[in-house]
Order: structure tokens, then sequence, then C-alpha cells
């Protein structure tokens, strides 16, 4: 699905001149109504995730990307996301893999442009621009990049330890590493005293409760925000400091490389696959398509065995995260414009099988790594079904820490941290339902019942959008909610 088009987008569209990529790239980004939104629900040194005072663990992270903090956060935060866009970043490093002619044909100009929005979709969107087809906007939600980076970390710490060293030869080969054998030494030496913290801190249960929770925000959401379980091993030691071979994290930091290479050529195969002459007839079709040549290019751009192998295997860890998000997503609403992504990795297990290019030796190392991470990654499903079963989210059980801690900071604090991390429509959507819940749970309680005040901490939500009044932040809520209140049947609505 492409982002919808808003009316400030379609406006500017109604401009004769004719727009370069990077100029339509900044329309889609919608810069201007994110920020807006965002500062209308900052409290002002509110709970949790204080904006008004950066910690020191954040001002360190920005000055290693060159970001001095402002003095307002928000500016801060805006040149970070305007200077350091995490999808052109990994375009760029995925490309640079590339033959040269790819290269020359992906190359970031007027033509082409790539970046991150807020959308909630899983998967990427190539745009052509209006009046101007021959350029390209390609667009990756940003919360799937960060989604990959967050699932990647989790799923890397329980790899068995072949296929760790599988991975990190491969990667250590695309990026032009070479790692001494005084690091292997210290993973070895490292990966051995912490087993202890393996088995306790990152009990496999207790990753797969993690994996969930993390699918789920998103998922229910739109949320990716940074893993709280996670948060004392970050940010991982760079390339060379004694402390990063043998870390929890290492391995992740490996995998979502392999992983995103998948999902950025994918795009790239939309613009190859519009440019011959054998496009597919339905959108399915395309979407298959596309997913063979990305998959393709991943194996024979790769100059490694081990590279191959790990090509292949970020696009079944792509897909199966995918597939776990498919299967959290309840929004009726929601369409995704790609196939079931378990069809999707079925096509591309018959591919492998079939792709002659691929030596016997290298197929079976694929084969088994893939069915490896296949039965790891079910495992962790399995092992966080209670927490599927369950009918709290975390609207819900926000909600009730407010009340039951007398600060409704605590939930009206999350409003800005879901929408720096986040998608505006999902938040819109689950808001609204929200609010005829508990509208619909107060029209029969008794006055001193604890929903009126969880209604009336909501609607401070509306009531700041509707202050807000050169944002459309609280047509976007009302749109919502008016849909939602003429859908639900006053009293059976759960
Ligand atoms: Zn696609």
């Amino acid at each position: 699905m492409l982002p919808d088009l808003t009316s400030d987008v379609a406006v500017k569209f109604s401009e004769s001149r004719k727009l370069t990529a990077p100029e339509f790239l900044n329309l889609l980004k919608r810069h201007e109504q994110f920020y807006d939104w965002l500062v209308a629900f900052i409290p002002v040194n509110g709970y949790g995730s204080n904006l008004n005072d950066v910690p020191e663990w954040l001002r360190d992270q920005l000055a290693i990307v060159g970001a001095s903090p402002d003095s307002n956060f928000i500016n801060t935060f805006k040149k970070i996301l305007d200077s350091f866009d995490i999808a052109s970043w990994v375009f760029e490093e995925q490309v640079k893999q590339m033959s040269a002619e790819l290269q020359e044909k992906f190359k970031l100009g007027s033509t082409l442009a790539v970046g991150s929005t807020y959308s909630c979709e899983f998967n990427g969107a190539v745009w052509k621009v209006p009046k101007n087809e021959e350029c390209r906007v390609i667009v990756f939600p940003i919360g799937a990049m960060l989604l990959t980076q967050y699932c990647s970390d989790l799923i890397g710490i329980h790899l068995k330890f072949k296929s760790s060293e599988l991975f990190l030869d491969a990667y250590f080969k695309a990026i032009g590493y070479s790692s001494s054998g005084i690091e292997r030494a210290l993973r070895i030496k490292n990966s051995s005293l912490r087993q202890c913290e393996i088995l306790d801190k990152f009990h496999f249960d207790e990753v797969a409760e993690q994996l969930q929770l993390q699918l789920h925000r998103n998922a229910f959401l739109g949320v990716v925000d940074g893993n709280d379980y996670l948060r004392d091993y970050y940010p991982i030691p760079l390339h060379g400091d004694s402390r990063r071979p043998g870390h929890p994290l290492e391995l992740g930091r490996t995998i979502v490389h392999f992983v995103n290479g998948f999902f950025v050529r994918h795009e790239c195969a939309h613009i190859l696959l519009d440019e011959s002459n054998d496009m597919p007839t339905t959108s399915h079709e395309v979407e298959f398509a596309a997913d063979r040549i990305a998959f393709s290019l991943g194996i024979t751009q790769a100059s490694t065995p081990q590279e191959k192998v790990c090509a292949c295997a970020g696009a079944f860890i792509f897909l199966s995260l995918g597939r776990w998000v498919e299967e959290l997503n309840d929004m009726p609403e929601y369409k995704s414009s790609h196939p079931a992504s378990n069809e999707r990795m079925s096509r591309l297990r018959i591919e492998l099988d079939n792709f002659l290019e691929l030596d016997p030796t290298t197929k079976d190392l694929a084969r088994s790594l893939i069915d490896e991470l296949d039965w790891l990654i079910q495992r962790l499903w399995r092992k966080s079904t209670h927490l599927r079963n369950s009918s709290s989210n975390s609207l819900i059980s926000t909600m009730q820490r407010a009340v039951d801690e007398k600060n409704h900071a605590i939930f009206l604090d999350q409003v800005p941290r879901w929408l720096i991390f986040g998608a505006p429509k999902k938040l819109c959507y689950r808001l609204a339902v929200y609010r005829c819940q508990l509208e619909n749970a107060a029209s029969t309680a008794s006055p001193t019942d604890e929903v009126h005040v969880k209604l009336s901490i909501l609607m401070q939500i509306y009531e700041t959008a509707k202050e807000r009044t050169s944002s459309n932040l609280y047509d976007f809520l009302m749109k919502d909610y008016n849909r939602q209140r003429s859908q639900c049947t006053r009293g059976t609505n759960e």
C-alpha cells in the first residue's frame, strides 16, 4: 500500500513545476506535520522519556553521529532525522555491494531519492514522481527498518555458535573488515564468560517474550522504540573495540545487514521490473517477481559462499518477521499490498532449490541455516504464546498504571514516545477504539468507577490536539473516532 497523499502533498502537486526525486521525497516525509504533533504532545518534564533533558547516554550517541545536542531536544531530533536518514544509509551500504552497472543505476541524485517515512507498513514502496515519471523515490517505513534491527538483536542471542561464525565471516567480508585472530580468540573467551549471563538475563523464554512484545507494539501501534530489555547493552562497541567480539548483540548487528539487504533489494527489484518488458500482470505476481530478483541478486553479488548463504538466510528472517507481524495485525482496514509472507517464503524455497548458479554444497549450507533459523523463530513464537492470549495491550496497561499510581503523565507521556517511534495512522485508530470502549463502559458505570478517570485522561489527548489549531492532528483523530463510534454498538463493543 502506498502512503496516503494527504492534502498538503496534493496541494504541492498542483504546482506546475516538475519536482525532482529529493523534492518529492520531502513532500512524502511531511516533516512539518510530524513535528507539530510531537511538540503538541510533549509534557514538560514528564514521566519517562523526558525530552527536555537529554540523558547522558543519548548525548554520547548523538556526539558519535555528529549531532551536537541543541538546547531543545526536538530541534536536535529533527537535525538527526534530516541528516542521518537510516533508510538512505542502509540503502547505500547495500548498493555498494552490487555490480558496477547496478551501482550506477541506483546512484542517489535528482532522479532517485531514498528515505524513511512514518507509515505503519512493514514493506517499503517505490514512487514515480508525478509529472516527472523518470524520477523515482523509494521509501522505507522507519519503524520497519528499526524493527528488523531490534528483532535481529534478539534472534542472534540464541543462534548456534557455528551459525554465528558463518554470519560473522560473511559480514566481515561484505563490509571489507579484516577480523584478526585475536578478535576470534576474544570472541570465544567473551562468549564463554557470558554463558551465565545468557542463561540468566537472556534466558530463552525471556528473549521470546521480548520479541513478542517488540513485534506486538509494532503491529498494534506501529511503534518501534528501543528495547528496554536490551538497553544496558547499547550502544554496541564499534569494530576494533575489544569489547565488541562476543558482545551479546554483536551477532544481531551482523544478521540485520543481511535482513535489510533483502529489504532494500526487493525495492530495487521493483524499479528493475518496471523497466523490463516482462512485467507480471497481477500485483501479487509483481511482488513474487521482486522477491525472486532480490533473492538472486543477493546470491550473485556475493563474493563468498558464506555471503551467499547469509543473503538467503536474510530473506527468510525478513519474511519470518513479516509473518509474525501479520499474525498479530487485527486492524480491519489494514490490507497489505504484499502477498502473505508464508507464501513468499515457500516461493523462495522453490527458488533456492532450483537456483542453478549455486553449487550443491553452498545450497545445502543455505538450507540448513534457513532450517535452523526457522526452527529457532518457531520456538520463540511458541514460547511467547501466553502473551498473545492475554487481552491486555500497551494502551490499556499503561493507562492502568497511570490510574494506579495516580500520575496521568505516565499515560500522556507515552503519546510523544509512540509518535517518535511509530506511525500516527495506527495510533489514531487505536485511540479511537479505546475511547469508544471507555465511553461505553462509562455510560453504565457508577460515578466513582475508575473508568471515568481513564476517560478523562484519554480525552486530554483529544483536547491537546484541538488546541493546536495549526495542525490537522485533531481532524485525523476525529476521523478515526467518528468512524469507530458509528461502527460500535453501545455496550457490545469489546
Ligand atoms: Zn514489493
